[in-house]
């Protein structure tokens, strides 16, 4: 579609989100929000589906960043919600709704002999590394790079660092994220490489003892959903507990998305402290601490200070008790439906790629997982993933957002218990026919200079000449500077040709 037809497509989106800009800093609640290939505003959704203000329907892979885990407007939530609109809405003092959904997180979670319940993610994580720095008595903070816990000062360190500031992989760089933060942050925090057990095992060496946490996401999903490698959080778990450190997961994505154990269960490491977020509560404001009761219990008898006007609201907490029955519920079915679907749109995803010869790797689990444009054959942490290509993802995305496919802007697609084949089939079909009309790139091509003909040799085939006439005008200087770069030029799919089709010959231009 052009340039045109894509800004009819939105043309309602776009005039209320100049008309938001004039009173809501940059016309999003989050700055976020603005890196969507077009931040769309939307009147309806329910299920998987949602539709724009312009009449466009599409299925959701973004989940609200996640906590829609039953989808948009499942029916237990709307009676929990239609109920709790009769009862106090909040309270600022105790309700029988915390215990209850206190007690479901106890049976569910493996650290959890305590809990305590604050309004957002980022609120958690802080909550958790000022208990881990009571408990130990110590102040540094083990963090990994690609990994995000939330925008605070402390912690939002290293989260998408270029690759010219990351540093050697056995000294990384701890580096500031935004404009603003407080510059020596940076001398509470130690960096290390996602997934090298070698390099923590050296840091802990050299700095253990002065160690009060390493926190992490047990999957790396803020970078592409990179799973933890056989043994790896096994490895920290014996590294802190030898070294009288703590391990912290951030489970704000995996926690009620990964197993109702959430990835301490799923994998069989338990942390010392924990944090939820995201689908505690299937969509309203809600997260969590749970972990080893002395060190919870700091916050009332170890001086450790914590608050929050809307800590345990009951609107959130009919919700999360909402939620968690429904997922407990018919054996678990609601997560296994999520986890099925995302894995059938992975491997079809795959599928699709190799068809069309679309260098793509995509990674995660099933019910959170990423797509990565890269040549490499894998991908173990947020270095390799330098090396996407972040074009050619936003590609994708706006075409598949034109064919009403709706996933995040870092390439990462969430899939919920609404999700169905119907979904998944419709996805497929969508990105089959993105994949196939995306440009071809052109890598480690080689060119060689014949009497009468220029071939360009290609990896996957041959270029027709013709095409190239009006891109490169065969000039000696000019041949060598293509030879030179790595990357020459999308081309069209159509311009390819199989590596058999014979090679026009062409006029001699110049001397090698
Ligand atoms: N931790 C992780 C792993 C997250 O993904 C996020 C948010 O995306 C946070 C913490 C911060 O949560 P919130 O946005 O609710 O503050």
């Amino acid at each position: 579609m052009d340039a045109g037809a894509a800004a009819d497509r939105w043309s309602r989106s776009r005039a209320l989100l100049e008309r938001a800009r004039r009173s809501l800093a940059g016309g999003v609640s989050s700055p976020f929000r603005a890196k969507f290939p077009v931040p769309l505003y939307f009147a309806d959704a329910s299920g998987s589906r949602m539709t724009d203000v312009d009449g466009n329907r599409y299925i959701d892979y973004t989940l609200a960043w996640g906590p829609l885990i039953l989808g948009h407007r499942h029916p237990a939530l709307v009676e929990a919600l239609r109920r709790q609109a009769d009862r106090p809405h909040i309270l600022g003092a105790q309700h029988e709704l915390e215990y209850e959904v206190a007690e479901k997180i106890q049976a569910s979670v493996p650290c959890a002999e305590r809990v305590a319940f604050t309004s957002s993610g980022s609120e958690a994580v802080q909550l958790a590394l000022r208990l881990a720095r009571a408990a130990t008595g110590r102040n540094l903070i083990l963090k990994f790079e690609g990994h995000y816990h939330g925008w605070m000062d402390s912690v939002l360190i290293s989260h998408h660092p270029r690759a010219d500031e990351v540093g050697s992989p056995e000294k990384p760089h701890a580096v500031l994220e935004s404009r603003g933060q407080v510059a020596n942050v940076v001398e509470n925090v130690l960096v290390a490489p996602w997934n090298r057990l070698d390099i923590v095992e050296r840091l802990f060496a050299e700095r253990g003892r002065e160690l009060a946490a390493v926190i992490l996401e047990p999957v790396l999903c803020n970078s592409g959903c990179l799973l933890p490698l056989p043994g790896y959080l096994e490895g920290l778990r014996r590294l802190t507990e030898s070294h009288g450190a703590l391990l912290v997961f951030d489970e704000i994505i995996t926690g009620f998305r990964m197993g109702l154990s959430g990835a301490q269960g799923h994998y069989g490491v338990t942390p010392d402290l924990a944090t939820f977020g995201k689908a505690l509560a299937g969509g309203p404001p809600l997260s969590a601490v749970a972990g080893r009761r002395d060190i919870m219990e700091l916050m009332f008898d170890g001086g450790v200070a914590f608050g929050g006007t809307f800590n345990g609201n009951p609107i959130s907490l009919a919700c999360a008790r909402a939620t968690l029955a429904v997922l407990e519920g018919d054996g678990g079915a609601a997560l296994a439906q999520a986890d099925r679907m995302g894995r059938q749109l992975m491997e079809g995803i795959r599928e699709a790629a190799r068809r069309h010869g679309v260098p793509l790797q995509v990674c995660g689990f099933g019910a959170a997982f990423a797509l990565h444009f890269t040549s490499r054959s894998e991908l173990r942490d947020y270095r390799d993933t330098l090396e996407d290509d972040r074009e050619r993802l936003a590609n994708f995305l706006l075409r598949a957002l034109e064919r009403g496919v709706y996933a995040l802007p870092d390439g990462r697609m969430y899939v919920s218990a609404a999700h169905t084949e119907q979904d998944v089939a419709e996805t497929l079909e969508a990105v089959d026919r993105v994949l196939g009309g995306l440009p071809k790139k052109v890598e480690n091509f080689s060119l060689t200079w014949a009497p009468c003909c220029y071939t360009l040799s290609l990896r996957r085939g041959r270029i027709r000449w013709e095409r190239w006439a009006s891109v490169a005008i065969p000039n000696v200087q000019l041949l060598r500077e293509i030879e030179k770069s790595t990357v020459l030029k999308e081309i069209p799919s159509d311009a390819m040709t199989s590596p058999l089709a014979p090679v026009p010959t062409f006029p001699h231009h110049g001397k090698a």
